[in-house]
């Protein structure tokens, strides 16, 4: 399977072969337990010879979806959570406690900021939050107590591209383990545990479920720290629900086509708008993988633009507080991912009334380009 092509892997990943029936797809076992025969058959659950109990500690569902992104990540194994924010908190947990120190980039998903600032501090864990475009600033964040380097592999909203490389060389400087969220690139564009990542985390309510109708995570890397995250998931009760699993699971069938296409058309989109004098500045990286840059674009619009009167002329476009379905939509850092910043950290991270994140989808390029040029163009002061 491995030295398969990834767009043929990705649609050959249905593990739970072993249905009576055959079915093509793989049935969803919407149950919260399991039931066993007698006590002899009971025990052969804790000794490992049948492998299901109760859906909250494994489920087939779950447990093959887990498998199917730590196959697509090419890591030893997976474990699937009821969000992305948990599956984060799984792997964070699996390296950290109370005590313990963690380095993170500045620039990370506010939801993260909020889990570590807030949630993993309260409970003990001590961060230090620091530019990773600047290798002696992570260097000099480490502490005796440090234990994790966390990153994403192409940050929110300004798509930085991490130096994964630098970043692994650092910690193996000081004996830390790495865990990089990957939900922006997906492994169709990025492979972080192949370059050397212990733990890669995905919010499949993006990318991986790909369909804006399913809320779950994923962390995947050595076969130990997920052991380690699954015990967190079932003992603090994150786990994905069966028929959530399912659907990401379905979803993540046309990862590859998806990632083609949506990448394809934010290149054009991203010339397109360079070219657009109401737009101040473009973001969209200028190289992340061989087969494309991503799909997600942030603008700066022009200070002639008036950015209220740009939602409301946007069309078929929505507004949303999302990324990576097939529809193309934008949102809006300062008011949602980003809101609970202060706003000297807002500042900072240079977010501002005129940011605005742009996730292209799956329509004609063409299409796209014209209506957000169209929305500009009718929001001219
Ligand atoms: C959305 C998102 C998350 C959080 O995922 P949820 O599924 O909403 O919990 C984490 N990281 C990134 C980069 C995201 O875009």
């Amino acid at each position: 399977m491995a030295n398969q092509l990834f767009s043929t892997r990705v649609v050959h990943n249905k593990l739970n072969q072993n249905t009576a029936l055959n079915s093509k797809a793989t049935p969803i076992y919407q149950t919260s337990a399991f039931t066993f025969r007698d006590l002899e058959h009971l025990e052969s659950y804790y000794s490992g010879d049948t492998p299901y109990l109760y859906t909250r500690e494994n489920n087939p569902n779950t447990d093959e979806l887990g498998q199917a992104v730590a196959n697509l990540e090419e890591a030893e194994a997976g474990a699937a959570a009821s969000s992305g924010i948990s599956a984060i908190m799984a792997g964070i947990l699996s390296i950290a406690e109370a005590g313990d120190h963690i380095v993170t980039a500045e620039d990370i998903y506010g939801g993260t900021h909020q889990l570590i600032t807030k949630q993993l501090a309260s409970f003990g864990i001590e961060f230090t939050m620091v530019s990773f475009a600047d290798p002696e600033a992570i260097r000099s964040a480490i502490k005796p107590n440090t234990k994790l380097l966390y990153t994403e592999s192409i940050t929110n909203p300004f798509l930085r591209v991490e130096d994964i490389e630098l970043l692994v060389e650092i910690a193996k400087e000081h004996d830390l383990k790495t865990m990089v969220d990957n939900t922006f690139a997906t492994p169709y564009l990025l492979q972080p545990y192949t370059q050397g990542v212990d733990l890669v985390a995905h919010s499949a309510t993006k990318y991986i479920g790909g369909h804006s109708d399913v809320t779950s995570g994923i962390v995947v890397g050595h076969r130990d720290l997920i052991a380690k995250a699954k015990q967190r998931i079932i003992g603090l009760g994150t786990s994905l629900s069966p028929f959530e699993a399912w659907l990401t699971q379905r979803g993540s069938k046309t990862l590859a086509l998806r990632m083609k296409q949506q990448s394809q058309n934010a290149k054009h989109v991203a010339h397109v708008l360079k070219e657009d004098q109401g737009v101040a500045r473009v973001y969209y990286p200028e190289y992340v993988s061989e087969r494309g840059n991503g799909a997600i674009i942030t603008i700066e619009l022009a200070e002639q633009v008036d950015f209220e009167a740009f939602f409301k002329s946007l069309g078929w476009i929505k507004l949303a507080p999302t990324l990576a379905g097939v529809e193309t939509t934008v949102s809006y850092p300062i008011r949602t991912s980003h809101r609970a910043l202060t706003g000297e950290e807002q500042e900072r991270l240079g977010i501002s009334d005129y940011t605005i994140r742009l996730s292209i989808g799956i329509e004609e390029a063409e299409d796209i380009a014209a209506q957000f040029q169209q929305a500009i163009r009718e929001s001219i002061k």
